[in-house]
């Protein structure tokens, strides 16, 4: 298992994946990704329905429409393709 940070609609992301099976695992909650904070965001939601971001570090705040579920959602599809992009030639992978 290995995994990588991933910057993504303005929060950084915990991408784990699996290198053997080319297959992306886990997709971490948001973080805040303002000056190397990487602290993890506290999340709620407002009364219009949209989400609020709080870094409870650095005191940022960042609103959105999309859930962190749906964010986790499209970072797994583009983990994915990153993954078959990024093997896509390695024949030494196991397969
Ligand atoms: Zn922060």
């Amino acid at each position: 298992m290995a995994g990588y940070w991933y910057e993504y609609a303005d929060f950084g992301w915990e991408i784990a994946y699996n290198i053997r099976r080319r297959k992306v695992e886990e997709v971490s909650s948001a973080f805040c990704s303002k000056d190397n904070c990487k602290t993890k965001l506290n999340i709620r939601r407002t009364f219009w329905g949209r989400y609020l971001y709080k870094c409870p570090r650095c005191f940022t705040e960042i609103k959105k429409d999309e859930s962190v579920s749906t964010f986790r959602n499209m970072l797994e599809k583009i983990a994915d393709a990153e993954l078959k992009r990024t093997h896509k030639n390695d024949k030494n992978s196991g397969y």
